[in-house]
């Protein structure tokens, strides 16, 4: 940071301005554990909304919560060959508890479909049992070498949903229908336009038959993937018996889903809206939607512009507006607008004495242009319109943003060109071979984000694949990522 005041700007060092704006934010910190970072309260309030979010809409497709423990027989993982060639990498394993070695390892979970498939096996009996739609909010450990906060850290927190199906067609829907609720998510709480598609095999989950994505583009043009929901065919029924009795009374296997995101969303957020003051919270995952800052300067004005804007403070709230009292004593205006602002408030409510005698209060949007005055009569109504325009404004900006940085039809030589320069999502013909796939990360690191789905894919389909021209199986969106 060159001083107290200034962040490194956004366009002069984009990962520098990332962690700047997380510890101007307070949303997380460094822990004394390499590769994990603590979530601070300011960080772990945006979560908390994301899981309030995200759990009710889990819920209205009859999700429900459960818990399954950290500890994972190691024996669980050699199961399924896919899945423990995946994870064996990034496994940390229990060895000695009590003072004792302990006769089988524990893996602490990377991800849990051992555990949780190993229990529907008891759990499923009959046709009549399914489908089962489970969920648990929990932590996961992954043993990573390079961590960022928030993006990749050794420790993380997410929600994992696991269900079990009678048929194929089932599961296939269920995938889809969560991939379509991770979509309005990121689109209606988080402000953050995201592509949908499907993963190429080199980019599936470790024993899924198919993994579906959500893909945002950040400001910097990198990808990020930002949740994912698999169709694990019968891949873990079969490896742990999961099977049930079908409506004909023969013996049939489960099929099963797997789906999750994690607070890596919330660097998302902070890479897809924050700018060269620091983060900006959409109104709708805000811990505080407004902030109110009194000004005065005689003990006098002290005691009009307060009593006002406890009114107006608890006329906001009792109106269901997060909103906080910025009270504090013997701190200058200024430097609490500057406190607001790096940890992304959208809202700032001043209020001095002139204010209080116009019956007023002024506005300033976190998103800038001029202060407004606002009455205080009807404040709660006003406030609710700059709310909801403020969460659209956002995700307009953001949409806008990634088409104007989105190149469609290219061609080996503007592929290369593309990527070079600023980047972005970059739309083409794939002649399907991982070859190719290969080949292309190796040269220019860009992977294929996904195969999109029919609304993202270009008005036009490509004929051939952009690297090697031979015949196009599908059109595939290409970025660097995260
Ligand atoms: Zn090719």
């Amino acid at each position: 940071m060159a001083d107290d005041k200034s962040l490194t700007p956004r366009g002069s060092d984009f990962s520098a301005w990332y962690n700047e704006v997380i510890m101007r934010a307070e949303l997380a910190d460094y822990s004394p554990v390499r590769g994990c970072m603590v979530i601070r309260p300011n960080g772990y309030a945006i979560w908390e909304q994301m899981q309030r979010a995200l759990d009710d809409m889990f819920k209205e497709h009859g999700v429900q919560n459960a818990y399954f423990p950290l500890f994972i027989p190691m024996s669980f993982f050699s199961k399924e060959a896919e899945h423990i060639e995946g994870f064996a990498p990034e496994l940390a394993v229990v060895t000695h508890g009590g003072g004792k070695e302990l006769d089988e390892a524990l893996a602490i979970r990377p991800t849990s479909e051992t555990i949780i498939y190993s229990m529907y096996a008891k759990w499923i009996q009959s046709y009549r049992d399914l489908p089962v739609l489970m969920n648990q909010w929990c932590n996961v450990v992954r043993w990573e070498m390079r961590t960022r906060l928030f993006l990749r850290t050794a420790e993380f927190l997410w929600q994992e949903g696991h269900t079990a199906h009678v048929s194929e067609a089932e599961a296939e829907e269920f995938t889809l229908t969560i991939l379509k609720t991770y979509r309005r998510f990121a689109e209606e709480w988080m402000a953050m336009p995201v592509l949908t598609g499907r993963k190429t095999d080199s980019e599936r989950f470790a024993g899924a038959l198919r993994t579906y994505c959500i893909e945002a583009l950040m400001q910097d043009n990198k990808a990020l993937q930002a949740g994912t929901s698999h169709n694990l065919g019968q891949n873990f029924a079969k490896a742990f018996e999961v099977t049930y009795q079908n409506d004909k009374g023969g013996l049939d296997y489960v099929w099963n889903t797997s789906w999750g995101v994690s607070t890596r969303l919330v660097g998302a957020l902070v890479m897809t809206h924050g700018d060269d003051a620091g983060i900006i919270t959409p109104p709708r995952l805000a811990q505080y939607q407004a902030v109110i800052v009194p000004i005065y300067k005689s003990d006098e004005e002290r005691a009009t512009v307060l009593g006002a804007a406890e009114q107006v403070y608890r006329e906001l709230k009792n109106g269901g507006i997060r909103v906080h009292l910025d009270a504090r004593d013997g701190m200058k205006p200024g430097a609490k607008y500057y406190e607001w602002e790096g940890r992304g408030v959208p809202l700032r409510l001043e209020i001095g004495p002139r204010d209080v005698a116009a019956g007023n209060v002024m506005l300033a949007r976190r998103t800038g242009g001029k202060k407004t005055p606002f009455a205080t009569n009807g404040l709660v109504h006003s406030l609710r319109i700059e709310i909801d325009a403020m969460q659209q404004d956002l995700l307009d900006v953001a949409r806008t943003r990634r088409e104007q940085n989105s190149i469609r039809g290219v061609n080996k030589e503007t592929f290369l060109e593309f990527i070079a320069r600023d980047g972005g999502f970059a739309y083409g013909g794939w002649c399907g071979d991982t070859f190719c796939e290969a080949d292309i990360k190796e040269q220019t690191k860009a992977t294929i984000r996904c195969l999109p789905d029919e609304e993202f894919r270009s008005p036009t389909a490509p004929t051939t694949c952009m690297w090697c021209n031979r015949p196009a199986v599908a059109e595939a969106v290409w970025a660097k990522a995260y």
